[in-house]
């Protein structure tokens, strides 16, 4: 099922690459398995899936912790202070931080292990209120500022969660906006810190490549409905 799946994914995938004229390997395909149970894990792992989403902590602990030895973890979701400690110890990168508390307190947890953590930062790009991320562009350089001074957390790049919407324009406008920040911040403060485009989900993920997505978080076509 899920190996079925991931053709199909593969060959969409393939397919906006070529419309964008990108290649296939500048791009990375995350399984999104929240709410997935460790057997579904396993399969994705077989069908040789190595990069993995989880939205909350404590869940990814469980079921990542001892299993999937070449297993790359992020943290996708929005991180609570009081997790910000497992969070640290669990994550290879964490996508979604969007506040200065939460850099302090997983930069404090970080230095307690002596561990680095990539962070990316994530933007509200679709204006919605209810949504997590960083809305103004001066408060996402502060945030920057701030993930720069830490010794432990490497800022990465950006990460969006676009509307739920089948409007392609309100889609690609998104994309497009957190691509335009990115090429602005790559320009501000050095490439390297802006090499991660994270953006694209099971209902949109083919326009994120188009605008220029360097990992697509899938949950829904690779697994099945939650
Ligand atoms: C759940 C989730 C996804 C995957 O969503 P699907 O629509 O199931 O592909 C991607 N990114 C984030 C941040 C999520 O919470």
């Amino acid at each position: 099922m899920i190996q079925k799946n991931l053709e199909r994914i593969e060959e969409r995938l393939e397919a906006a690459c070529i419309r964008a004229g990108r290649r296939r390997e500048d791009l990375r395909l995350m399984a999104v398995s929240k709410t997935q149970p460790v057997e579904k894990i396993q399969e994705a792992y077989d069908a040789g899936l190595r990069l993995f989403g989880e939205n909350r902590v404590f869940e990814a602990a469980e079921k990542f912790g001892g299993r999937f030895p070449e297993a790359e973890l992020h943290l996708i979701g929005h991180i609570q202070r009081n997790k910000a400690q497992k969070a640290v110890e669990i994550a290879e990168c964490i996508q979604s931080v969007d506040a200065l508390r939460t850099v302090n307190a997983l930069d404090r947890y970080a230095a307690e292990i002596d561990r680095k953590v990539a962070v990316l930062i994530e933007v509200n790009t679709g204006g919605e209120v209810a949504k997590q991320g960083v809305r103004g562009e001066g408060e996402l350089r502060s945030l920057i500022d701030t993930i720069l001074e830490s010794r432990y957390l490497e800022l990465r790049g950006l990460m969006t969660m676009a509307p739920f919407t089948d409007e392609v324009a309100v889609l690609r406008r998104c994309f497009h906006s957190l691509h335009t920040l990115r090429q602005k911040f790559s320009e501000s403060y050095g490439n390297s810190h802006f090499e991660v485009l994270s953006m694209g989900m099971t209902n949109d993920f083919e326009i994120a490549v188009e605008e220029g997505s360097s990992l697509v978080r899938i949950g829904t076509a690779l697994f099945g409905t939650r």
